[in-house]
């Protein structure tokens, strides 16, 4: 016997991680620096850490008030109805949970291409039909709604990433009000905000409420997660803000208790301490504007906690990094095999990898140099793979 048809289902290719390039190098693990996935360099807040440990005596019970005072918490914070926090393990159980709530077998979705893998992942996992919109290198991933309507028809569910991963780009909201006003009425346009902390402009959020000057809408939902800003990816914890209309179907898709008594209690404490997120995002922009300034290849602006590099050919690139202690993310699985994805480190850790790369990529050059050299004086070109 065997599972159904997956041949259209793929992996999610996560980032690298040290332990598993250490023992693959037969290398010490210390002699890497992992910027690879887009996780917190300051690590947690020590106001989660400390509530994980207190935690840890009491996790023979599910986790039925945490649950129930995380999900009050933010939603005082957003300033909406309980019922419109939609906790989930990670920001992906929450993909999980809106695509449960909203998708019959064979109902289309557009995900933008390139982009974060697990949108489509999902999808399929639910029965439904993924298609890509195009957000293009020579337009500078530009994100506005003309981009999503060339390709869409009439599909039950559209993704956006804003700030968008890997590339850094963004969609204002008026152009996400545009895209929710030209497409169907049960079109639902998820945002998805998993790096809105570093962004600089509001959460889509004010679309579903009807704030910042906007009409309050039933057709726009934003994702958010505590893996990143929060520094708690281990943990998994994400949520979803829905419109009032859609609050009643969570309790009739969730998987009973849906973010861990573990992941509650380090959630809580986290949102409060302001300090940790506020030196987090600092952090985040310094460094994505000293590696615009100092990489020497095409780095495009971006809102996130991570840059987008043109690099030729990443897959090389990332190899070449790795054996000088440096893991970055090769992007050929998003879709853009010239490109890597530098996560913002600390300082000491950004500019060490600013300059692995810049060595790297001077090799490189020196190389191209050499093999030119070695053409001109008539001797065959060796295939280079
Ligand atoms: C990291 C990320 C998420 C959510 O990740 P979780 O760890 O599951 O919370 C969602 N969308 C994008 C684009 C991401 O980069």
């Amino acid at each position: 016997m065997q599972p159904r048809d997956l041949s259209d289902h793929v992996a999610y290719e996560a980032g690298r991680g040290i332990e598993e390039v250490a023992r693959e190098l037969d290398r010490d693990p210390d002699e890497f620096v992992k910027l690879a996935s887009n996780e917190n360099p300051h690590g947690p807040s020590p106001a989660a850490t400390v509530a994980i440990r207190e935690t840890a005596a009491t996790v023979s019970s599910y986790p039925k008030a945490a649950h129930a005072d995380l999900t009050a918490e933010l939603a005082d914070r957003w300033d909406v109805d309980d019922s419109q926090v939609w906790l989930a393990n990670g920001g992906d159980g929450a993909i999980d949970y809106l695509h449960r709530a909203a998708l019959e077998s064979e109902d289309g979705v557009l995900v933008p291409d390139p982009g974060f893998a697990y949108y489509g992942m999902s999808v399929r996992y639910h029965h439904g039909t993924v298609r890509e919109y195009t957000l293009s290198k020579a337009e500078e991933f530009t994100q506005d709604a003309e981009t999503v309507l060339e390709t869409y028809d009439d599909e039950r569910m559209i993704w956006l990433t804003s700030p968008h991963n890997p590339t850094g780009s963004t969609m204002s909201l008026a152009e996400i009000e545009r895209l929710a006003d030209e497409t169907d009425e049960e079109t639902l346009v998820v945002v998805d905000e998993a790096y809105g902390e570093f962004a600089d402009g509001e959460s889509a959020v004010a679309l579903i409420e009807g704030r910042e000057g906007f009409d309050a809408r039933d057709d726009v939902a934003v994702l958010r997660t505590f893996s990143k800003a929060y520094g708690l990816a281990g943990v998994r914890l994400g949520y979803a803000v829905v419109p009032e209309a859609w609050g009643e179907a969570y309790a009739r898709v969730n998987t009973p208790f849906a973010a861990s008594e573990l992941a509650c209690r380090a959630g809580l404490a986290a949102i409060d301490d302001d300090e940790h997120v506020a030196r987090t995002v600092e952090t985040a922009r310094t460094a994505r504007e000293y590696m615009r300034e100092s990489i020497d290849a095409r780095v495009w602006p971006s809102e996130g906690n991570f840059v987008l590099v043109d690099v030729g050919d990443a897959s090389v690139v990332t190899e070449a990094m790795k054996r000088r202690g440096v893991i970055v993310r090769d992007c050929s699985s998003f879709g853009l095999p010239g490109c890597i994805r530098i996560t913002c480190g600390t300082e000491e850790e950004t500019e060490l990898a600013v300059e692995t790369l810049n060595d790297v990529l001077a090799d490189r050059e020196r190389e191209r140099d050499g093999d030119a050299a070695v053409e001109d004086d008539g001797e065959p070109e060796v295939c280079d793979t």
